[in-house]
């Protein structure tokens, strides 16, 4: 089918541009189920899965009874000099914030109990809102991105690590709260994976499809509608400042890199933990730390070597080749560079591993000069470069990328059922 002859099928409603490549595409109607991916990046521009607010509401009960337990009661308990000790997410946090870490508590805080709590607090305001007519336009704009914060999953993983690593000094078995952990992290990811915010958007702030010349219609990025900005130059959805592209955006992500890449020197360069057995003082780096572990387990030494080494130098180096790209102009390979950009987005959280074992090791291991382990000074300039490319991606717009390329006609968005 021509696009001549669709244009005049379907109406001028369905045009909409897609928020990672600003390609202007015609949406042909779909279902509720169905996902879209637009023409030129692939990216999806809808998202077949979609729970309702009921269910989520459900789930995000379910979260809170269990995180108490979660929190709390013992994840891992060991057997060391006689007497049993107990490590929970809670006590690892505070060991750390009594030990004087209290920016590092304070990152591995927001990502472990912050976030999640303000996940389950923000869907209980959806409900309730939504029953009282409140405004929901700050939540909705706010668990956009949320989601890659939420790091319970991360943790689980940790858990196993810390036991192993764990292993060589005491017997070590699982608590009681490991099991409402678990719980949790399963919840968790399947209220993320089915809490579909563009069509909360729909619902709640239904809106025609702006009928103005396509060349005046631009797509927020906050709420990912296609709309002509109004007089104040804001979007009609969610009020967010509607600019052609995000400002700074360029300048904003180098300062992040450049930060996370010195940030990134100290933290492999200095020990990030420090071990006391007898009085004898050893510390690791994070090299020296995965060495000693593949001497016992290279799967998992191979689990953190990646998370801790691999991502984050990666994430910098993609990044900092595709603002390079930006700067020159470089046209070809678009494609595969936005499907990098993707790859680093979704495993750069898991950096946050590291700082996940220390944690939980710190409350684990405590026996003052017999047997202790404590964080070493990398920790925080690891916390803070692993938080810093975060920001970075978040900070980038993707669509600087496509600007080289002039945009076209609009084309039939591609569809897949789900
Ligand atoms: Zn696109
Ligand atoms: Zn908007």
């Amino acid at each position: 089918m021509k696009i001549k002859n669709v244009r005049q099928i379907l109406p001028s409603t369905c045009y909409q541009r897609c928020p990672e490549c600003d390609e202007l595409y015609l949406l042909p109607p779909v279902t509720a189920r169905q996902n879209a991916y637009c023409p030129r990046c692939d990216a999806r521009v809808r998202n077949g899965r979609d729970w309702s607010l009921t269910r989520l509401g459900a789930m995000a009960i379910a979260m809170l009874l269990l995180m108490p337990v979660a929190f709390t009661e013992p994840l891992l308990s060991i057997y060391m000099l006689g007497s049993r000790i107990d490590a929970s997410l809670w006590q690892g946090i505070w060991q750390m914030a009594i030990e004087g870490n209290t920016i590092t508590a304070g990152m591995v805080m927001f990502c472990l109990i912050g976030a999640p709590l303000i996940l389950v607090c923000a869907i209980a305001y959806l409900w309730l809102g939504n029953i009282l007519g409140m405004n929901l336009r700050p939540v909705l704009l706010m668990l956009n991105r949320l989601k890659e914060w939420v790091m319970l999953d991360i943790y689980l993983v940790g858990i196993g690590v810390a036991s192993i690593k764990v292993s060589d000094y005491a017997f070590i078995t699982p608590g009681y709260g490991l099991i409402a952990f678990s719980a949790l992290v399963i919840l968790s990811l399947l209220t993320l994976i089915h809490l579909n915010v563009e069509q909360l958007w729909r619902r709640f702030y239904p809106r025609r499809r702006c009928q103005a010349n396509a060349s005046q219609l631009r797509v927020c990025l906050g709420c990912h509608f296609t709309t002509v900005p109004d007089d104040r130059g804001r979007c009609s959805r969610c009020h967010s400042p509607l600019p052609v592209r995000r400002p700074l955006s360029l300048q904003k992500t180098w300062a992040a890199l450049i930060a996370s890449f010195i940030f990134l020197l100290p933290a492999n360069l200095l020990p990030i933990s420090i071990l006391y057995v007898n009085g004898t003082r050893q510390e690791d780096t994070i090299i020296s730390g995965i060495i000693t572990l593949a001497n016992t387990n290279i799967a998992i030494a191979a689990i953190v070597f990646v998370a801790s080494i691999l991502v984050p130098f990666t994430k910098i180096i993609v990044l900092v080749t595709l603002l390079l790209s930006i700067h020159l102009n470089c046209g070809p390979g678009l494609k595969t560079r936005m499907k990098l950009l993707r790859f680093v987005t979704w495993i750069g959280r898991w950096s946050m591993l590291d700082l996940f074992v220390i944690a939980l090791m710190m409350s684990l291991i405590n026996r003052d000069l017999l047997l202790a382990f404590t964080m070493g000074p990398a920790a925080v300039y690891f916390g803070a470069a692993v938080i810093l490319t975060l920001l970075a991606v978040e900070w980038l717009d993707s669509r600087l990328l496509w600007d080289v390329h002039a945009s076209g006609n609009p084309r039939f968005c591609e569809r897949s059922t789900d």
